[in-house]
């Protein structure tokens, strides 16, 4: 693996570490709060970091980039990152997304436990969910209303709009602002209690009209909403506002660094404000935490927006979450790429202030330097030619013979053992190993044919790896002109790996699989799903530039070894590229592979 190159975020981390920002620090909450112990006794020495999905759809390659580095740097500083569902909007989300969600969070190598300090030899869980604070950040929202900090406005939701401004006017104070503490908790009240409808009133903060940063304009608190929440049920009839639960979240947990993308910078003046105030109220204790933002990770030719991509899935424009092509993590697990891949791909993208592209390519190229040296390799045709020996049986005696040959599983690692075939009359080529009339500096199969003064001109020889060197001496055609089958001999005494057979100079070398050996496999050759590396730029609709040829299925064969492949297996197939079993569909009877990527060298001779 990559050196970790150091980033902003390092260096306040070390910062906070090397001053003791958080040496000193007490249980969040106060004494017989529910959320009292809610992030666990917190250790001095460490850093806590959090992960904070909201569970309504599925990761993608986004979140992997906030998984990595919020795992990661918790994982570096001996510190602990929390698994949070970030679940305060009842209407969206769901269980389906809770499990997917910390699945693809173990899959991709992280873990939310650590020691626990009170019972030694024990990991705890770190698994969290924000509406397990319900209760207390009512009662912080009771607090604020008491000490004069919030109030209850019943303004309609178009005149709070119209009274809000914009970045050159200032806002118009509500008239509901004035109301006297005793006033606003007895609306609070009834907002909880039910006798509210639905929007009738939202609870705000009361900070400044006028504060050049709209989101300090008094920004809502909580709002009316009667639905079922996955885990409170009916229990609330008022949910809170991302914007003021995510930081009583965090304090309540004891999280140390905040981490967040850039579109929330110009919230942090609030989150200061509310855990300031909640600090000086008494309900959190310093110190507290702090956010840090940082530039999403953007991917060409991807798009990473869970609205976006369940658009994908409901129009059926990809066959689920999990479709192979789709940048959702299951999707990438399905395709065949590694989280070690994933997580070498978002390390290498870094970590700045400066938003960016990262291009595709890198996910590949991250791919390949994870699995070369692993992957087994494996011989393969995906469009098969026949190639019938035509000296088989002068050379072996008969025409059923089987001539064992083998190759090892990794040309660099004896240890991984080898794989055998069979070496057979007739064997399946690459229809392009094969051209009738070869081009400038083409040194793969073709006949006999007659040079340019009219003499004959040999057909090609060339090596059929791990096997013998042939000699193309013409062709089959069907009615229509299709070449059906390539003619060879086989050229005595040059099986690989025996003594002379490296005697016959050849500058051509193919995959081949023996006819009688071969298995049958399905092969969903995937590529990219957009045709554009920026799907979205200029507020283009995505559906515009869907790629129409991002998956294609061809039927070839492979070596016999591939029969004991298991869903999830990764394979080099060789020359093609790097494959997965699929997961889902591949069955030792009906074999499925997905091409994850090709191979970066493009196979020359
Ligand atoms: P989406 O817009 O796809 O719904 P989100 O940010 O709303 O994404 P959350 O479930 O709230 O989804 O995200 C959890 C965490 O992942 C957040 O901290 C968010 O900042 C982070 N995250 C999401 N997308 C990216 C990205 N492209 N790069 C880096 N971090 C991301
Ligand atoms: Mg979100
Ligand atoms: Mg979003």
């Amino acid at each position: 693996p990559d050196a970790k190159p150091s980033n902003f975020l390092r260096q306040i981390i070390e910062r906070d570490l090397a001053a003791g920002t958080y040496a000193d620090r007490r249980f969040a909450g106060s004494p017989g709060d529910a959320a009292h112990h809610a992030g666990g006794p917190l250790d001095a020495a460490r850093i806590r970091t959090r992960f904070p999905p909201e569970p309504n759809g599925y990761l993608h390659l986004g979140h992997a980039k906030s998984i990595t580095l919020n795992f990661g740097l918790a994982e570096e500083y001996g510190g602990v990152c929390h698994l949070r569902f970030d679940d305060t909007n009842p209407e969206k989300e769901e269980q389906e997304y809770v499990d997917a969600i910390a699945e693809a969070v173990h899959w991709l190598g992280f873990d939310w436990t650590a020691p626990d300090p009170e019972r030694p030899g024990t990991r705890r869980e770190h698994r969290y969910f924000a509406s397990d604070y319900f209760e207390f950040m009512y009662r912080a929202a009771e607090a604020l209303v008491e000490a004069g900090l919030a109030y209850v406005d019943e303004q309609s939701a178009e005149q709070m709009r119209a009274n809000r401004g914009d970045f050159s006017t200032p806002g118009t104070d509500s008239p509901f602002r004035i109301r006297t503490p005793a006033e606003n908790l007895a609306r609070l009240r009834a907002m909880r209690a039910g006798e509210l409808a639905d929007g009738a009133a939202v609870l705000r903060a009361k900070i400044d009209m006028a504060s050049p940063n709209i989101n300090l304009r008094d920004p809502a608190l909580y709002r009316i909403k009667r639905a079922t929440h996955h885990n409170t049920g009916d229990a609330w009839c008022i949910y809170p506002m991302y914007t003021y639960a995510h930081p009583i979240e965090d304090a309540l947990e004891g999280i140390t660094h905040s981490i967040c993308t850039l579109e929330f910078e110009d919230q942090r003046p609030f989150y200061d404000w509310l855990l300031e105030t909640l600090c000086d109220l008494g309900l959190l204790a310093r110190p507290r935490p702090h956010q840090h933002e940082f530039a999403r990770l953007n991917v060409t030719y991807v798009v990473t927006s869970k609205r976006k991509l369940r658009q994908l899935v409901e129009e059926k424009h990809v066959d689920g979450w999990d479709d192979p092509r789709m940048p959702t993590l299951v999707g990438l697990r399905r395709r065949g790429y590694t989280p070690e891949a994933i997580r070498l791909m978002c390390d290498r993208a870094g970590t700045s202030k400066a938003g960016g592209w990262t291009e595709y390519a890198a996910l590949d190229a991250a791919l390949r330097d994870d699995l070369d040296p692993k992957a087994p390799r494996a011989s393969v045709v995906l469009d098969p030619l026949r190639l019938k020996l035509t000296n088989f049986d002068a050379v072996f005696g008969s025409l059923a013979h089987r001539e064992p040959c083998h190759a090892p599983v990794h040309p660099a690692k004896p240890e991984m053992g080898r794989r055998d075939f069979a070496f057979t009359n007739e064997v399946w080529i690459e229809r392009d190993d094969f051209m009738e009339v070869p081009s400038k500096g083409y040194f793969r199969l073709f006949p006999p044919r007659a040079g340019a003064d009219g003499s004959p001109l040999a057909g090609s020889r060339v090596r059929m790896r791990f096997g013998y060197v042939v000699e193309c001496t013409g062709m089959e055609k069907d009615a229509d002109g299709r070449v059906t089958a390539v003619l060879a001999e086989i050229v005595p005494d040059t099986k690989s790996g025996t003594p002379g057979a490296d005697a016959v100079k050849v500058k051509g070398a193919i995959t081949w699989v023996g006819v009688g050996d071969a298995l049958p496999i399905e092969v969903r050759l995937y590529d990219r799903l957009f045709t554009d590396p920026q799907p979205e730029a200029d507020g283009r609709d995505m559906l515009e530039v869907l790629n129409p040829a991002s998956k294609k299925v061809v039927h070839g064969y492979a070596e016999p070894g591939l029969a004991s492949a298991q869903p999830g297996d990764r394979f080099q197939f060789e020359r093609h590229g790097y494959f997965v079993a699929d997961r889902v569909d591949h069955r030792a009877d009906r074999p499925v592979f997905n091409r994850t990527a090709t191979l970066k060298d493009t196979w020359t001779t």
